[in-house]
């Protein structure tokens, strides 16, 4: 398509577009609007009939305005799902042609709205945020086809009319006027999701990528427009180019294969042209990313393929790095003009794009996809604000702006929330608050009980922005720390001068107090963006972690080269993850051995004192506590692990994750047999997985016999609070009891919960 380059001449947008910017000009209520709008289709398009059908929330579609149909039949004639031309229209997403509609085996005949006597019918879905709000609908009484030009046209009509009714709805409260269709948000909405990263927040909504408004829909000059997208689609090429060339070409086969499938789609022409004819129908193009990722979205969404599925991401992704081209910014996110108490929505959201953020204006983030192991998860925990994740279909109920509020401890959203809500979560944030200060006052004590236990609290730490808060939360060390993160945040595979680097820079912030690492815990979720995903039916059970590290050794021996590097003069301790037998263990420490010697060789600065250990997060590993202590420095209980092999219960399936309680007496007793079993060996043990954080699984842990817990930073003040107060023999008693093999009871929590009120500890 040949493509006009003098902005100066300017190209008037077609007629229809010119009646249709008429027909917004108005002030009229929205269902006025809609009469407008269907007269200025049918003139402009020269047709007899030209109708607007509705979705109702019951999923109905409802004839909503027409011209040429019989007006009696306005909000009376009603379409199922599927049902009828208009239906199939609504249901497949994609626009319907045909010359001889009556004919057609799916023409459902309404003698109300007289429709018989017309024979070419077109009809367009109008879709918006990849949903089916309702269909647009000409007819004609000759037998044709409409032409390319016409259908397009019709499309456009179809994007414009979802803003404007949206938008409308919103500002003007035309309340009734379209008897229960709701389209757009107004009112008081709590969506559920899951928290990622705990806090409260009261914010305002910041979309990532921020939607085209009805201001911005229709083009003054066509030319300029085509100009425009020539050029955003030309930066985003380069910008997709240079990460295929970029340092990428020095990646393996595999990643250089996914950034290859990146530009593919990029370059594909189909989607640049789909983009163009959208302009030159009258849009800007912004507005024609917009429409035409909207087609793509209703279109692939009902894919059953999940490889077509899969590309709606790319897809998405593509266009809104070109929104963001056409912005005038390259590659970082919309955060200009981010309102302070930014809560930002998105689909999902990569870590980088997340610190490009100004941090001090954000108060939280929801996301319609995301994992609580997502590094966009991990980074939200580390500075301090909520995340909700897979809080799906939340991006539809949203508008910029609108007031926020985000539970990060229930996981909930509440959105444009009344006066008693925002009242009741404000008490809330301040008893939070009053909390903090609590915590802020114990911070210099050590975490010693009422009976003299001494408890070290430790951070669970991966990135650099994780330091600061061991000398801020007064840590007594890092219990553990997820090497893996530096892989999962990076663009490309860290080099062992960055590896060393980081873990050089753990250490020192670290001081005298321990840093225990953790070697790579791929697999699994945990996933590169810049290596080949391996597609397996069980993840969790998968290929991941030290079986990884035992079948290519390459990359193990090289961390280890990093961590004896990054140890030298220093305590240097490093663990295995997910050592399901003995043998396993055995093996990767004869190879962090080789290279123990390798340096030895080379005569570099070994650590002055090593000490290796493992991690127990399988059920086989507990039951062989006793052997692993004849061969590990320290144990160290990866609980998050070993409750979701214990219990069965995928801990990122949303469905099951919650489903069992770790304070089972079988539970329970598999901890306690673990820590005995060290105990009784002389092994050091410490738990490092979530519960560790929690308060009251705490303090259970400690009456269990544990000394040393590792956590998130937002646990290490009301655990201390609570250990403080605790007389865990006391407790100790009364757990003993409820956990034996005779235990009849689903869980001690109940128990320990009354314990708590009565001993004044705070959970
Ligand atoms: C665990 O499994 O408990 C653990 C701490 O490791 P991760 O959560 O990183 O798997
Ligand atoms: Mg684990």
């Amino acid at each position: 398509m040949a493509v006009s380059r003098d902005p100066n001449i300017v190209t008037r947008p077609p007629r229809l577009m010119r009646a249709i910017r008429k027909a917004m000009a108005g002030t009229e209520s929205v269902q006025e609007r809609l009469d407008d709008f269907v007269d200025a289709i049918t003139e402009a398009m020269q047709v007899a009939v030209a109708s607007i059908y509705l979705r109702r929330p019951s999923r109905e579609l409802e004839l909503s305005a027409t011209r040429g149909l019989k007006k009696s039949a306005v909000h009376k004639t009603l379409m199922q799902p599927g049902e009828g031309l208009v239906g199939h229209v609504a249901q497949t997403a994609r626009p319907l042609n045909l010359a001889d509609a009556p004919s057609h085996p799916l023409f459902s005949y309404r003698p109300e709205t007289g429709e018989e006597k017309y024979y070419s019918f077109l009809g367009v879905p109008i879709l918006r945020g990849g949903r089916t709000l309702g269909v647009l609908v000409v007819q004609s009484e000759e037998q044709r086809n409409f032409n390319e030009e016409e259908v397009e046209d019709l499309l456009t009509v179809a994007m414009v009319l979802a803003e404007i009714i949206v938008d409308d709805e919103r500002i003007g409260g035309q309340k009734g006027a379209l008897k229960g269709i709701t389209l757009a948000p107004t009112k008081p909405e709590t969506h559920e999701g899951k928290a990622f990263a705990d806090g409260l927040a009261e914010g305002i909504a910041h979309l990532h990528v921020p939607p085209v408004t009805p201001d911005n829909l229709l083009a003054e000059n066509i030319a300029t427009e085509e100009i425009r997208l020539e050029e955003g689609v030309a930066v985003l090429r380069a910008s997709v180019d240079a990460m295929v060339s970029g340092e990428a070409a020095s990646l393996s086969r595999a990643s250089k294969e996914i950034y290859e499938t990146y530009r593919m789609f990029a370059y594909d022409r189909k989607w640049v042209q789909r983009l163009r004819e959208a302009v030159h129908s009258g849009l800007t193009a912004e507005a024609a990313v917009e429409r035409v990722r909207n087609e793509h979205r209703a279109r692939l969404m009902k894919s059953p393929d999940p490889y077509m599925r899969a590309r709606l991401h790319d897809l998405e992704d593509l266009a809104n790095r070109l929104l963001r081209a056409l912005s005038g910014e390259i590659l970082g996110p919309g955060n200009k003009d981010l309102p302070d108490g930014a809560v930002i929505f998105a689909r999902d959201l990569g870590p980088a794009e997340l610190l490009d953020y100004e941090q001090d204006k954000l108060a939280g983030i929801v996301l319609e996809e995301g994992a609580h192991s997502s590094h966009t998860s991990i980074i939200c925990r580390a500075i301090g604000i909520p995340l909700i994740g897979r809080a799906e279909g939340v991006l539809d109920r949203i508008e910029m702006g609108d007031q926020v509020l985000l539970d990060g401890e229930a996981g909930e959203i509440h959105v444009r929330p009344v006066q008693s809500r925002i009242d009741g979560f404000r008490l809330r944030v301040s008893i939070r608050g009053e909390k903090a200060k609590a915590y802020e006052a114990i911070r210099g004590r050590p975490a010693v009980t009422k009976d003299g236990r001494h408890i070290a609290l430790q951070l669970n730490a991966g990135l650099l922005v994780d330091l600061p808060h061991l000398d801020r939360e007064s840590a007594d060390g890092i219990g553990l720390f997820r090497t893996e993160f530096q892989f999962m945040v990076a663009e490309f595979m860290p080099r062992l001068k960055e590896q060393t680097e980081l873990y050089k820079k753990a250490l020192d912030a670290a001081g005298h107090r321990p840093v225990t690492f953790r070697t790579l815990d791929l697999g699994g979720d945990k996933i590169l963006p810049y290596m080949d995903p391996l597609p397996e039916e069980n993840p969790a059970i998968g290929w991941r972690a030290i079986r990884i590290g035992l079948d290519r050794p390459a990359l193990l021996r090289y961390q280890c080269r990093a961590l004896i590097a990054a140890g030298a003069h220093k305590h240097l301790r490093v663990m295995f993850p997910m050592v399901t037998t003995v043998d396993e263990f055995i093996e990767a420490r004869a190879l962090f051995d080789m290279e123990v010697k390798r340096a030895l060789s080379l005569g570099k600065t070994l650590p002055k004192k090593i000490e290796v250990g493992v991690m127990l997060e399988t059920p086989s590993l507990a039951w062989s506590v006793r052997a692993i202590c004849d061969h590990a420095d320290f144990v160290s209980v990866g609980a998050n692990d070993l409750m979701q092999f214990f219990f069965a219960a995928d801990r990122d399936n949303i469905r099951v994750a919650d489903r069992y309680d770790p304070l089972h007496p079988a539970s329970l007793s598999i901890l306690r047999f673990i820590a005995e079993g060290c105990k009784n060996a002389g092994v050091p043990v410490s738990l490092c997985g979530e519960m560790a954080g929690r308060p009251l699984e705490a303090i259970c842990l400690v009456a269990l016999g544990f000394e040393a817990l590792s956590m998130p930073v937002t646990g290490i003040g009301p655990v201390k609070a609570a250990i403080l107060e605790l007389d865990a023999e006391k407790l100790n008693r009364l757990i003993t009891p409820l956990i034996t093999i005779d235990s009849r009871v689903a869980s001690v929590r109940q128990h320990v919960r009354e314990f708590c009120m009565e001993e004044g500890i705070p959970i």
